[in-house]
């Protein structure tokens, strides 16, 4: 169960409230994202340094991603306690359970009628209804995403893509069937390349009778977001639901392509998208008049050009990382692989990230008259 309203509705974007996440009271304003998080940390944080050097705008939501969990999950049932204790976390986490990994790729061809498949560094393993929700009990997690049939490509029959539709909803319906009352399960809402599919999917999610659909995934998964009829197969999944619907996005999309989605009236993202810059060793920061203006700036430093720059990496950031130390520094940690490095830059990436959904909060708020 989540509890959502919609406050504004913008050509921008659109601002609401949650008020509470599954079994767990949350205050959260919208558009704003799931922390994302590997093997039940944020890449290449402890815990401690989150609790001493990451200041968010929002209490966050963190996205449990099952690829790098699933190897641990008979570990934290022996274990008695939920995924929190077992993985250092705050006590009162608010936990996600995404079935995929916004930064893994899909391969297509494996799904069958009862599982889906998903990969880690073990290779594939497969997800079914009943040890999905084994695992959301067990971790304790308060939302988990429902199963999603994601093969839908160009080449994809359309045998099979009636087949997909029809295995997700069927998981759907079970998943809500056995499931605790108070979870909140996220619908799946995908159909590729295909906004035939989209709107047949989103439709049985808006025609659902009992407890009523409170949250949906809406998945782009292999949508290439340039494409001009990419805004149409949004259309074709949002249109169906209902406007109260929460509306999520998991994946990794830049500052850019965020935008876009507010306009579309996505409600919430991961910050998936900011780790990947880290690690490849780029920072980024956001214009003031994000998403009026949603071009952003980075730095590189893995070149060694800023060897010898000892400013801020941006000045008007006040991270830990940009109050502390300098272009130089940086330059240096990075070409030497030293892993202050990607733990600087996730600090910094994901304070312009949180700084990016309080300025888009702000600019539809200031452009509602
Ligand atoms: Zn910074």
């Amino acid at each position: 169960m989540v509890h959502f309203s919609v406050g504004l509705s913008t050509q921008i974007g659109r601002v609401g409230s949650i008020s509470k996440w599954g079994n767990a009271q949350l205050t959260q304003q919208t558009p704003s994202f799931m922390v994302y998080t590997r093997s039940g940390h944020i890449p290449h944080l402890t815990w401690e340094v989150v609790d001493t050097q990451l200041r968010l705008n929002q209490t966050p939501i963190y996205q449990m991603t099952l690829p790098s969990l699933i190897e641990m999950v008979g570990q934290i049932a022996v274990y008695k306690g939920d995924a929190r204790g077992f993985c250092g976390m705050p006590r009162d986490s608010i936990l996600h359970l995404s079935v995929l990994d916004p930064l893994t790729d899909r391969k297509v061809g494996y799904n069958d009628t009862t599982t889906v498949a998903i990969w880690n560094h073990t290779g594939k393993r497969s997800v079914s209804v009943p040890s999905l929700i084994k695992w959301c009990r067990e971790m304790e997690v308060n939302s988990v995403d429902s199963l999603l049939d994601y093969e839908f490509t160009p080449e994809t029959t359309l045998k099979r893509m009636n087949k997909a539709v029809d295995r997700t909803n069927q998981w759907l319906e079970s998943i809500r069937c056995q499931m605790e009352d108070d979870m909140g399960v996220i619908a799946c809402a995908g159909g590729g390349h295909s906004g035939q599919h989209r709107r047949k999917m989103a439709h049985y999610i808006s025609s659902l009778e009992g407890t009523p659909i409170h949250s949906v995934n809406i998945d782009l998964g292999g949508i290439n977001m340039e494409d001009e009829n990419t805004s149409d197969l949004i259309n074709e999944s949002i249109n169906p639901l209902d406007e109260n619907i929460l509306r999520i996005c998991q994946g990794s999309f830049s500052p850019v392509e965020i935008s876009l989605l507010l306009s579309k009236g996505i409600d919430i993202f991961d910050s998936s998208w900011p780790i990947k810059q880290a690690e490849k060793g780029i920072a980024f920061e956001v214009s003031a008049e994000y998403p009026i203006d949603s071009s952003f700036s980075t730095i590189d430093f893995t070149l060694s050009t800023l060897k010898s720059d000892h400013t801020s990496p941006f000045p008007s950031c006040k991270c830990y990382t940009c109050s502390k130390y300098t272009r130089a520094y940086l330059t240096h940690l990075c070409n030497t692989h030293e892993l202050l490095a990607p733990l600087l830059l996730v600090i910094h990436n994901l304070t312009q990230w949180d700084r990016m959904f309080q300025l888009a909060r702000d600019s539809i708020h200031k452009h509602s008259n």
